[in-house]
């Protein structure tokens, strides 16, 4: 099927194979396959997930042309798209998908000290940075399908903040039926309710009774069951899906053309290493980076790897930031990849044994390699909610406890001879209200966004940590194949 698709995208191009950009997966299999394909399967056949075969030089330098977040967007991921979506289709999608912001900015830069930024990626419809991914997601999912005439039944695991944001994207599209997994209890209210609050005939809300980790396990797993996958045309939403990460690298690029000092440092809350990973790939296709830090809550394992390089999984502990209450960091993966040098083979090796023995060890040269770019730095609770207040005290600004994590990490990293820091908001404090008015005292306005969904009726199913019940729950909902 890879051959097809590549010959496919020769007609479009009229060019040589050779300058098609094409995907492959960290597993080692041989497959090649062109983008749109990437985005329908998500997860390779091998287990492994899919990176771009080469990386476009996209970076422009500083922001001359002063275009809009939406053309900037079209821009930057064109390269990756290679001509399988048209310019003015990938430019369609984008206006309509950064109009759903509420910011004329999008990704608005805040000062909140000497050189420390603030990125606020929480403009979109559901008040987190999934919106940046899923609203392009599920346009582009949207154009393929209207093109081929088929359905897709879109699954996904969420601690907290994907589902809504993949719910709100993809409610009421008919060729899409969307299942999202949130482990039983384990999310804030505000973020359940966000989710359960939707009523559209193709959404689907399930409790799982276990972690987020066994959310993710059962979508993996679904995944790797062929029959299942083909049959309901599985997508996923997850950012083990390249097209998400794709749509993350965006930012960095806006945000870096807009400062007027180089080379910045990212300060990343980090739980799957998702928006931290788009970060690489920013670096990875020109963009200057002094560091990338890595910031983590106590369940702190890629700050244990990247300091040690132990990779071990531990169980999951509640925190108050829940959306990084995770041990199995799915795009670590694919940060492994490139530090073993593209050798899936390797990689395969390595998460068998994060499935049987419960993790790895990465060699020191490897791992210096990670650490060129890479700092681990974990904040515990009492930190993350003396940082809210200092932010709050001497900007007057509230921020969520995520975006804390960052801004606390970044503060014990960074001194003035570091250059710019520029530190991912990545939630609206109206989601966290309870920590925000703990740590400063003053609860943050419910925006008009949220105001309905605090109130609506709840629609949620729950079920066991079960691989066999949740397929049959699915198949009986998806109109896929009906
Ligand atoms: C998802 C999320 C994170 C972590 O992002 P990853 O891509 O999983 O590393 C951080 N903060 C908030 C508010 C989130 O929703």
């Amino acid at each position: 099927m890879g051959l097809r698709e590549l010959a496919h995208a020769k007609d479009i191009n009229g060019e040589t194979l050779g300058k098609i950009l094409k995907y492959l997966s960290t597993r080692g299999s041989d497959q090649i396959i062109g983008f749109e394909e990437t985005l329908l399967a998500g997860l390779a056949p091998d287990g492994g997930l899919y990176v771009p075969a080469e990386w476009p030089a996209v970076w422009n330098g500083p922001d001359t042309r002063r275009l809009s977040y939406a053309e900037d967007a079209a821009r930057l991921m064109e390269p990756f798209v290679n001509g399988e979506i048209d310019s003015a289709a990938l430019n369609a999608i984008t206006r309509d998908a950064y109009s759903e912001f509420q910011h004329k900015d999008v990704a608005p830069l805040v000062e909140i000290g000497d050189g420390h930024w603030l990125l606020e990626l929480f403009h979109g419809p559901t008040l987190s940075f999934k919106d940046f991914a899923l609203q392009v997601l599920s346009r582009l999912f949207d154009h393929v399908l209207q093109r081929k005439g088929e359905r897709l039944t879109v699954i996904g695991a969420t601690s907290g903040d994907t589902g809504s944001a993949a719910i709100a994207a993809c409610q009421g599209r008919s060729n899409l039926d969307i299942f999202v997994l949130h482990p039983l209890g384990l999310i804030s209210d505000v973020q359940r309710r966000q989710m359960t609050s939707v009523v559209a005939e193709n959404v689907h809300n399930i409790a799982i009774e276990g972690t987020f980790d066994d959310c993710q396990r059962l979508v993996k797993a679904m995944f790797n069951d062929r029959a299942f996958r083909y049959d309901l045309a599985l997508a996923a939403i997850n950012s083990i899906n390249w097209a998400r990460i794709l749509a993350q690298v965006v930012y960095y690029h806006v945000a870096a053309s807009r400062l007027n000092d180089w080379p910045p440092t990212f300060a990343v809350p980090t739980g799957n290493f998702g928006d931290v990973y788009a970060g690489y790939v920013a670096h990875r296709t020109g963009l200057p980076v002094k560091r990338l830090i890595v910031a983590t809550n106590r369940n702190d394992i890629l700050t244990q790897s990247l300091t040690t390089g132990k990779h071990w999984l531990g169980d999951v502990t509640p925190t108050i930031t829940p959306s990084m209450d995770i041990q199995v960091a799915s795009n670590f993966e694919r940060l492994l990849f490139e530090i073993y040098d593209r050798n899936g083979v390797e990689i395969s090796r390595r998460m068998e044994a994060l499935g049987s023995d419960g993790g790895f060890t990465i060699e020191a040269e490897r791992l210096n390699k990670a650490r060129t770019l890479f700092t681990g730095i974990a904040i515990d609770e009492t930190l993350t909610l003396a940082e809210m207040g200092r932010v709050h005290a001497e900007t007057g600004l509230l921020i969520d406890p995520h975006t804390a994590v960052g801004v606390a990490a970044a503060r014990t990293f960074v001194t003035t001879e570091n250059g710019p820091v520029i530190s991912l908001a990545t939630a609206d404090p109206a989601k966290f209200p309870d920590s925000v008015e703990r740590a400063t005292g003053r609860r943050p306005k419910t925006p008009e966004r949220l105001a309905e969904a605090l109130v609506s009726d709840e629609h949620c199913d729950v079920l066991p940590r079960d691989l066999n019940t949740l397929q049959a729950y699915i198949r009986s909902r998806s109109r896929v194949g009906t």
